[in-house]
């Protein structure tokens, strides 16, 4: 089998597929506010994304995250599981969603054979949590995660982004929670983008909280944090454990800790490019080709070509920031 491997030795195997650039929340770091959405017939069709899918798990893509926007604003996306998991090669589809919606489709997601979630959610107050996502409800996420532990999409892992001076103050709260509640919580590093406007000027860039302190805060505050190996997962996160718990700790410092060494993702935008960096503009159109009745040697050269265009690593420190997408129109 030809795979994919990149010009720094990495191979892929990990692909993200963005299901729409809708989002049913306004969240201060991602899209704050309205913002012009794709027509319907610009965004992939569930028989193109099948299709495109089937060429990775070809090339040794085996598994896959649906995101978005908030894929669950996608109608029938347990249709588009069924199709996704009944290619040969597939080991694992998660999701990462903000779960406002999940509890209304975590059994049939299970059913059609979503693996596990992973669910965003930035503060335990529900006004803050307004006051992040611009509408959220808070007990429609614990909603959520209670359903999705029910239907078996386990590990629940929660992500957090942590601003200071935002949400800061519930670094402990959130700690706790693995250790009194067995959560997963992820503590996720802002990333900035050239076009973000700072939730049009709820936060700034310098109110990013890096790993090491949110480390530190822990440490100091809750005792020792141990490193254990991930329970499952394709990611960067370093996880931990405080002493006699049953929840982890992880932490995703893309800005602070560069992990890029280790990459194994391609991503696939609702619009239909392959994009071969999250941090960076460049992407491939595949979409066009695929409408104009490509070949599978045609998809499967596009996607060798994506791949080869990886850079080594993201340019954040060298203020090389992506500029022609944010982060709702990639998924993170
Ligand atoms: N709507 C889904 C959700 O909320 O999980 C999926 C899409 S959202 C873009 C995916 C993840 O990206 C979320 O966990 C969100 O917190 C994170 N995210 C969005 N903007 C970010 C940024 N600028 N830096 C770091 N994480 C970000």
């Amino acid at each position: 089998m030809t795979c994919l491997i990149d010009g720094y030795n990495r191979r892929i195997n990990y692909l993200r597929i963005s299901v729409t650039d809708h989002c049913n929340l306004r969240c201060i770091y991602c899209t704050a506010h309205q913002v012009p959405r794709l027509r319907h017939d610009e965004i992939l069709r569930y028989e193109e994304i099948e299709r495109i899918t089937r060429m990775a798990v070809s090339l040794g893509v085996n598994s896959l995250r649906l995101t978005g926007g908030e894929p669950l604003m996608r109608p029938d996306l347990p249709a588009l599981v069924k199709m996704l998991k009944a290619i040969d090669g597939i080991k694992d589809i998660s999701m990462t969603t903000n779960g406002i919606t999940l509890a209304r489709h975590a059994q049939e997601l299970a059913d059609a054979g979503l693996d596990r979630v992973n669910i965003s959610l930035d503060s335990l107050k529900e006004e803050k949590f307004r006051y992040m996502t611009g509408l959220g409800k808070l007990s429609d996420v614990y909603e959520g995660m209670e359903a999705a532990a029910k239907a078996g999409l386990n590990p629940v892992k929660i992500n957090t982004v942590v601003l200071s001076g935002v949400n800061d103050d519930e670094i402990l709260d959130f700690a706790a929670k693995t250790r009194d509640e067995g959560w997963h919580v992820r503590f996720i590093e802002y990333m900035p983008f050239a076009s973000d406007d700072c939730g049009s000027g709820k936060f700034s860039e310098n109110q990013t909280v890096s790993d090491d302190t949110i480390k530190q805060i822990i440490a100091t505050n809750m005792g020792e944090l141990n490193p254990v190996m991930p329970s499952r997962g394709n990611g960067p996160a370093k996880y931990y454990q405080l002493p006699n718990t049953t929840g982890t700790i992880g932490f995703i410092g893309a800005v602070t800790s560069c992990f890029c060494a280790t990459c194994n993702r391609l991503r696939l935008t609702a619009d239909g490019k392959l994009r071969p960096c999250l941090l960076d503009d460049d992407e491939i159109d595949i979409k066009t080709p695929l409408r104009a009745g490509i070949s599978d040697e045609g998809i499967i050269e596009l996607m060798s070509q994506a791949v080869a265009m990886k850079h080594e690593k993201h340019r954040l420190g060298e203020e090389i920031l992506p500029a022609s997408r944010q982060m709702w129109q990639i998924g993170g």
